[in-house]
């Protein structure tokens, strides 16, 4: 079993404007940024960027989260 890997995040790393694909999540940030310029979210705790409000929901969940588990753990 592979641990650090959260299936929380369905992150699609599709661009919904060209519909070209990428291996990393920051990689079709940077196409939306260069090739669209088009607005991105950011997150207003870690200030992590997303291309979708669906995709920063879900980063929200997982830092809610992981702050619980970490209370947990103490
Ligand atoms: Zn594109
Ligand atoms: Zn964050």
């Amino acid at each position: 079993m592979k641990l650090g890997y959260f299936s929380l995040s369905p992150k699609k790393k599709e661009c919904s404007e060209c519909h070209e694909k990428f291996h990393e999540y920051e990689d079709l940030i940077n196409h939306v940024k260069m090739k669209h310029h088009g607005p991105l979210l950011r997150c207003h705790n870690c200030g992590q960027e997303f291309v979708k409000e669906s995709d920063r929901y879900h980063h929200l969940q997982e830092e809610k989260a992981k702050k619980l588990d970490f209370r947990r753990h103490r």
